[in-house]
This record gives structure tokens, sequence and C-alpha cells, in this order.
């Protein structure tokens, strides 16, 4: 981290960037480093080469995200990017201007000059609130909402395995500060479209169990996005109330959003590392949430594929849960 300020100290015209589907996480490092820069005195632009999802818009200071920042930078600050693919058409600059990666992935392929890359955190913006204190930036009520934005959604608020006693602590410090919990909570969660529930039905009618119900999975294809007047934001919490299923360990759902591209969402519940999976098919996250996109192919052929390696993976893992189950008997404990 220390680094990481050195460097900014040493910059003036700085590009903040975010990565492409963007998350509660994602837009709260980008608007929290960004005005963290800018109560520094930097001249600063925040940008994602993507649509920023409707959940976001009534955010403080949203409108920072731009499409197009008019900025010629001397820095590059990436967030929560695990490598240059997920920053969209941003990876080109790479080349010509100085980069620094700060992000919470351990896949991390530490594509920056500098890279403070730190799995223990639940949240790149538990790193931001870190680095934004440390270079002396006053916290707002707006600044600290923004702030907890991103350990709110990374945790599933406060209800994933890496909601661990720093995530309270850091919570506890910025509503303190006044971050608006509720807000919060409100604009995520209980903030969905109609179509959305007509969405989700689809789902549940193509819901598959496998394993004897310890793996779900299902899909939507583009056309079933269309008719019911949706898009990929509206399926975006769907995964994980696959998971919440009884029984279910792995959750997964295919969806096609625009045609040909299908962008795989996989969770677990308890022991299965599903980055591990992710990632050897090209994608990367964490060991309970991951995911990875095909680019121009059927969706049958990717759902095959999928779950094709996934049944393997998931069978070696289920007999060596099942020997640690059993030394953890002969051991009474
Ligand atoms: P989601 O399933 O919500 O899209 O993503 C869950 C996690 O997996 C996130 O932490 C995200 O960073 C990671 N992830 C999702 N899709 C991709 C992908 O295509 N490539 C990589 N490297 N990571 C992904
Ligand atoms: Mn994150």
């Amino acid at each position: 981290m220390n680094e990481i300020i050195d460097v900014i100290s040493g910059h003036n015209r700085i590009l903040v960037v975010g990565h492409i589907m963007p998350d509660g996480d994602c837009i709260s490092s980008v608007l929290s480093l960004t005005i963290g820069l800018e109560k520094i005195g930097k001249e600063v632009k925040a940008t994602i080469d993507y649509k920023v999802p409707y959940v976001f818009e009534n955010f403080p200071h949203i409108e920072k995200i731009e499409e197009n920042p008019t900025i010629e930078p001397d820095l590059i600050l990436v967030v929560d990017a695990s490598s240059p693919d997920r920053i969209g058409r941003y990876q080109y600059l790479l080349k010509d201007i100085p980069s620094a990666v700060i992000d919470h992935h351990s896949t991390n392929t530490l594509f920056g000059k500098w890279n403070w890359v730190d799995p223990s955190f639940a949240a790149t913006a538990q790193m931001i609130f870190r680095l934004n204190r440390a270079m002396g930036v006053k916290y707002d009520p707006n600044l600290a909402t923004l702030n907890y934005l991103g350990i709110a959604t990374d945790t599933g608020f406060f209800r994933h395995s890496n909601a661990d006693i720093r995530v309270f602590g850091d919570a506890y410090e910025l509503v303190k500060m006044g971050a608006d919990a509720h807000f919060v909570a409100k604009e995520i969660l209980e903030n969905k479209r109609f179509e959305q529930f007509k969405l989700f039905a689809e789902v549940l009618e193509r819901l598959e169990l496998l394993e004897n119900g310890k793996i779900a999975y299902s899909y939507i294809d583009y056309d079933t996005y269309l008719k019911h007047n949706c898009t990929d934001e509206d399926s975006s919490g769907f995964v994980g109330e696959l998971r919440s299923i009884r029984g279910v360990e792995v959750a997964i759902l295919f969806m096609e959003f625009p045609r040909g591209k299908i962008h795989v969402s996989m969770r677990s519940k308890d022991w299965f590392n599903v980055n591990e999976v992710a990632f050897e098919l090209g994608g990367g996250g964490h060991p309970r949430a991951a995911g990875v996109t095909f680019e121009n192919r059927p969706i049958s052929d990717v759902i095959s594929e999928v779950i094709e390696h996934l049944l393997r993976r998931f069978k070696e893992g289920v007999s060596h849960e099942s020997e640690k189950t059993s030394q953890r008997n002969l051991l009474g404990g």
C-alpha cells in the first residue's frame, strides 16, 4: 500500500478504471478512490468500459463514472480486476501508460507496473478505505456510503464466509462516519423490476439438479431475456437464489447476453472451490463466487462443457471431503 501511495504522489493526472460487468465492489472502489484522490487535489477521472447497472443510479456521485473521460492520464489505477481483459478496451492503454492494480482476487495476474493484491480482504473497497485514510482523505457521509457499498455487496450483506471481524470493523467505522447502510440495502436488494420475477420463473422451470441435489444449474438464453424485456442486469442476483436451495453446494447459472456471449456465474455454499473451475476454463473469482465468459458459442455447448468439467472436479472434491469427514470421525471430533 505504501508503494502505491508513493506512486500516486508522483503523478497528477489519474484515470481510475473498474471492471466490465461492474458489481457493487467495483462501483464502490472506483468512486471511493476517485473522490479520495480529488480530495487530496489530484486531477482524476473515473471510467468503466460497461454500462453502470441501474441499481446504482441513485448513489451519490455516480455521474463521475464517465463513458468517455477527457483526460490524458500519467497514471492508471485499476481496481477490483484480476486480469487485463476484465477492464475491456482500457487494457490497450496499459502498454503506454504506467498502471497500478489494487485488487483482492487470488487469481490476479499482477498486470500492473505496481500491484497491491491481497486476497485476505473480502472486498477491494476495504483496501481503498485503508489507502484513502493513509493518504489523509477526510470522510463525509457520501464518501462513507460509497465506500461501505462494496463491503456490503461483496460479503452478500455480511452473510458470506468472508464476513470476518475486519469486515464488521470497517462497516462500523464507515457507519460511524455517516454511511447510510439502509440506503445501500434498499437500493441493491429491494429495487427489483417486476419483469425480473418473470425471468426468474423461467430459470426455475429449467432448473436441473445433479449429484443428489448438491449441484443446481439453469440457463437464460438471449431470446428469453428479450421475451421478458430484460437484460443481464436483471439476472445478477439469480445464482445466489439457486445456492440458497436446501442441500445445494454448487449453483451455476448460464446467461446468454447478448446473443452468442455466455456468462457463467458459479457459487458454492460450504467447501467446493468454484474459483478453481472458473480459472481452468479461462475465468476467475473467489472460492465461493467465480465466473467465466465465453464468446461466440452456442449456449448448449457451453453448458455441457462446463457441467462436464464441474462434475469431474466435484466428484474428486467429494472424495476428499468424505476422507476428511471419516478422519474427523476416527479422531472423534
Ligand atoms: P459473477 O458470477 O457475479 O459475475 O462473478 C463472481 C466473481 O467471479 C467476481 O468476483 C468476478 O470478479 C469473478 N468473475 C466473473 N466473471 C469473470 C470472468 O469472466 N473472468 C474472471 N477472471 N473473473 C470473473
Ligand atoms: Mn470485489
